[in-house]
């Protein structure tokens, strides 16, 4: 089997999913660029290729369950394995641009955020995990927010999307235990305040700066942590 390492990012067209897949790719990684739509996919893996990187596009809706078993079939054709595994993708569910008031809360919109950022780890990650054992130190990075910490929470609420993390977090433990007799490392980490499409690039961090703590976590030693969650500046209070 070929040496090069393989990760999958999912929503990896743009924002800090690109900039994780660019800089996985820079450390020698193939990158399975993860993304729903077509042209978005095709476009970053043009990019990335510019930029040296050996990437190729998986067409991955993250909140379909055939989606991700034909995305599956895809990285095991194209790669036959899976070393690394960025959960990526996510939605605020602010459409209103408004913050997410519990009181008022749609429950529509609480659905429709679970099912992309809790939901749609779970099954990308089931989809996944067949491929990720044949790899010899296989890592899973699920891509948080500080603003699903229970501790560190202020500001206006921000209903959906907060408590979707903290379910995230909930999750990647859940994960962690199961997985503690094997060689699958899970971990998620907060990108801090990042200047993406996601916040209206009115945030002071680059995508650059938020990808650096997924890379270090998909790039972890063996003896790294396991079930934690990680920004730049360490371990997370959640
Ligand atoms: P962007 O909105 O720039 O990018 C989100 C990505 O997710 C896009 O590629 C989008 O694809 C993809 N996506 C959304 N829904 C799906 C789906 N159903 N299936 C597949 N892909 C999907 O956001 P960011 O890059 O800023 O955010 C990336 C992650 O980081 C998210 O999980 C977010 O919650 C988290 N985060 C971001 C912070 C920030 O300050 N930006 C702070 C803390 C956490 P498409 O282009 O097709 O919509």
């Amino acid at each position: 089997m070929n040496d090069t390492k393989i990760a999958l990012v999912t929503g990896a067209n743009k924002g800090i999913g690109f900039a994780i897949a660019q800089g996985l790719g820079a450390i020698g990684f193939t990158v399975a660029v993860g993304a729903r739509d077509e042209a978005r996919r095709d476009e970053a893996v043009a990019r990335l290729r510019a930029a040296d990187v050996d990437a190729f596009g998986v067409a991955l809706d993250v909140t379909s369950d055939d989606s991700a078993a034909a995305a599956a079939a895809t990285v095991e054709q194209t790669a036959g394995r899976l070393d690394v595994l960025v959960n990526n993708a996510g939605i605020s569910g602010r459409t209103d641009g408004g913050a997410q008031d519990p009181t008022t809360l749609d429950l529509d919109v609480v659905r429709t955020v679970l099912e992309t950022n809790v939901f749609g780890v779970v099954r990308v990650t089931n989809a996944m995990l067949p491929l990720l054992h044949r790899a010899s130190s296989p890592r899973i990075v699920n891509m948080s927010s500080n603003m699903g910490s229970l501790t560190l929470q202020a500001g206006p609420p921000i209903a959906a999307y907060a408590t979707s993390k903290s379910m995230l977090n909930s999750v990647t433990a859940q994960y962690a235990r199961r997985l503690a007799d094997t060689n699958v490392m899970v971990n998620a980490a907060c990108p801090g305040y990042v200047a993406t499409d996601f916040t209206g690039f009115n945030a002071p961090r680059t995508a650059e700066q938020g990808a650096a703590i997924a890379i270090r976590l998909a790039t972890l030693p063996d003896d790294g942590p396991r079930g934690g969650f990680f920004d730049d500046e360490g371990a997370v209070p959640w």
